[in-house]
């Protein structure tokens, strides 16, 4: 006690947000409600006004708060289930996932760096409603100043009463701690994560089970995402229809394809862009919008060449969306042809939007300019995936590895355009048995970056090819 004392003494009694690391943006975020001053607000008047789970809930239905982890599932209806969820032992946990390890997403880095008070706040509260009294933040372990700022975090947060035992005078416990992640992309899947936590090897579970129902040690678990949870404090202050508020209602698409989702977000932008960074937008925002406004534009006057929207789990979009990329309920809609050689910068991020049309957004995007060799590119996409794959199951394990190979070969002109023409079938059929039979996310999206060459870049294949006739010349 006394040398955490020692070290809140030492530090500014003011906030320090730091919000120099999270450079380059447009702004402050408005996910910090408190605007630099004061924390934990929302836990105290959580507290003093009855500590009711069902006002907590209400807010984040009404905001419609989406995991932002990646599955974009509704978060009131997970923390409504580990309410509801019975605890063989009578204990009940939160996790938040910090095990950030998608390529190109970075947004959790920068909010654990600028402002770790949001969602240390956000698991404190989750714990409350769901009736946990131990929570822990999984912090990938190549994240050492974020694990420091945590855990600096959480000893100021049990200084001034909004951690520990006895939440401010309520009688109330919620203990937190910080989990390093033993490390490796399949570490932040999130029952391996689970398995990690237990000292197990970091495989997938099959589910169901949910971990709302058995997660740690087979007990309730919610968990989720850095930034889930650091929105919920300003959705309890300002309320669940101001985060509402904020997500775009209209777009080019928005009354055909289905309701664009509300509220605000955090993509992570790298590549050639001319300021990358982490910018909190609106839901709906096009493509070109975060581009140009928040980034800057392109980098030195380049073009668009490819967009990674998913970072490589959705594979490459090429500048012009190609009607081959498009779900089959889209192709053979009315609005195949509004939707079909549509400007990718037209194309409005919005996860409801992307899963009707068929493309994945996750949150960090990755822009690829002019010059980029983008077939080296989604080959070295899929080896990463080849490489983290754990191996616990057939498809994954052989598949990553087939269609890895296939990639090298092109790649390396080893394949004629004979062999390209059934390139494509194969990596069809290959794609869609991993994703019908892998356990998890990584086996699923796996052969994703080469489909997307062969589908959206022919040109860049065949120009690949081994060019026999050539050969045969010379
Ligand atoms: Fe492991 Fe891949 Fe199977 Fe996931 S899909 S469990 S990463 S082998």
């Amino acid at each position: 006690k006394a040398a955490i004392t020692s070290v809140l003494r030492d530090e500014d009694p003011q906030p320090d947000l730091d919000w120099d690391l999270a450079e380059p943006k447009v702004g402050r975020w408005e996910m910090d409600c408190y605007g630099g001053v004061g924390r934990y607000d929302a836990v105290r008047q959580f507290l003093a006004q009855g500590a009711d789970p069902d006002v907590v809930l209400a807010a984040l239905e009404k905001a419609n708060l989406l995991g932002m982890g990646g599955a974009g599932g509704r978060a009131y209806k997970k923390w409504r289930d580990v309410l509801d969820a019975t605890s063989s032992h009578g204990e009940k946990f939160i996790v938040c996932n910090a095990d950030e390890s998608e390529p190109g997403t970075f947004k959790d880095r920068e909010i654990l760096l600028a402002a770790p008070h949001l969602t240390i706040e956000g698991v404190i509260l989750a714990g409350l409603v769901v009736g946990a009294k131990r929570g822990w933040i999984y912090v990938r372990h190549e994240y050492p100043e974020q694990i420091e700022r945590c855990e600096k975090e959480i000893r100021r947060a049990t200084e001034m009463g909004a951690c520990g035992r006895n939440l401010f005078a309520s009688g109330r416990d919620f203990h937190l701690n910080v989990f390093p992640s033993p490390g490796g992309y399949i570490c932040g899947e999130q029952t391996a994560l689970i398995e990690a936590m237990e000292g197990k090897r970091a495989e997938p579970r099959i589910r169901p089970p949910e971990l709302q129902t058995n997660g740690l040690y087979q007990q309730p678990t919610l968990l989720s995402n850095v930034e889930t949870f650091a929105w919920v404090p300003a959705i309890l202050r300002d309320g669940g229809e101001w985060f509402a508020g904020r997500g775009l209602k209209s777009g080019p698409l928005a009354g055909t394809a289905g309701r664009l989702v509300k509220g605000k977000r955090l993509f992570s932008v790298s590549g050639d862009v001319a300021r990358p960074g982490v910018y909190e937008v609106e839901n709906g925002t096009t493509l070109g919008e975060l581009i140009d406004v928040h980034c800057g534009g392109m980098k030195d006057g380049k073009q668009i060449a490819a967009v990674a929207l998913s970072g490589p789990s959705g594979g490459l979009l090429s500048p012009r969306v190609p009607i081959s990329q498009l779900n089959r309920r889209f192709v053979e809609s009315a609005l195949s042809e509004e939707l079909s050689d549509m400007d990718v910068r037209d194309l409005p991020l919005d996860i409801n939007l992307a899963r009707a049309i068929g493309f994945m957004l996750g949150a960090g995007i990755v822009v690829y300019g002019t010059g980029c060799d983008v077939l080296a590119e989604a080959v070295a996409n899929s080896r990463f995936y080849r490489n983290e794959s754990c191996g616990k199951c057939v498809p994954c394990r052989i598949g990553s590895q087939k269609i890895t190979e296939m990639g090298e070969a092109l790649l390396a002109g080893r394949v004629s355009e004979e062999q390209l023409q059934s390139f494509q079938p194969t990596a069809t059929q290959l794609g869609d048995v991993m994703t019908a039979t892998s356990i998890c996310g990584l086996g699923q999206v796996a052969a994703a970056p080469m489909q997307s060459i062969l589908k959206s870049f022919p040109e860049l294949a065949r120009q690949a090819c081994r060019n026999d006739s050539r050969e045969a010349e010379q």
